[in-house]
């Protein structure tokens, strides 16, 4: 990916990935994404601010969506987060941890590792679907922390 994220960024991509196409809406309205982050209105509005800056996300009438660029960094972090989930657990780590671990890691790892776990794994079945999996991860971190 060449732009800089943190896990927590990354959570908030997916979410408004999940709430718009995944719900065939054209956008996402910051209180829902308050909500279902148990977030509060000060660091939703803070953090869709370091989104809009990097160009991810763009402000709407009565919410927010995912630019274009914004929708292709949120399918490499899902395809990041499986491909690695995956590896973690062909090496016997449950898929909880491996949910953990990935979320953590996938925003950091180079892409040529992530090309080459991706063709080592390609035969093994993705054990979850992603996008709703990854934002299992996002809100379990919430809940941890
Ligand atoms: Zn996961």
């Amino acid at each position: 990916m060449d732009v800089d994220l943190t896990p927590e960024m990354a959570d908030y991509l997916v979410l408004i990935y999940v709430l718009t196409y995944g719900k065939g809406h054209r956008y996402a309205k910051p209180t829902e994404i308050s909500r279902t982050l148990g977030a509060s209105k000060a660091t939703v509005s803070l953090m869709l601010k370091k989104l809009r800056f990097r160009g991810l996300v763009v402000k709407e009438r009565d919410g927010v969506s995912l630019s274009q660029r914004g929708v292709s960094v949120c399918v490499s972090i899902l395809r990041r987060h499986a491909t690695i989930e995956k590896a973690l657990m062909m090496l016997g780590v449950d898929h909880d941890k491996a949910c953990e671990v990935a979320r953590k890691i996938e925003v950091v790892v180079d892409e040529s590792v992530i090309d080459l776990v991706e063709r080592e794994t390609v035969e093994f079945g993705l054990p979850c679907d992603k996008a709703t999996c990854r934002l299992e991860s996002a809100l379990k971190a919430r809940r941890r922390s």
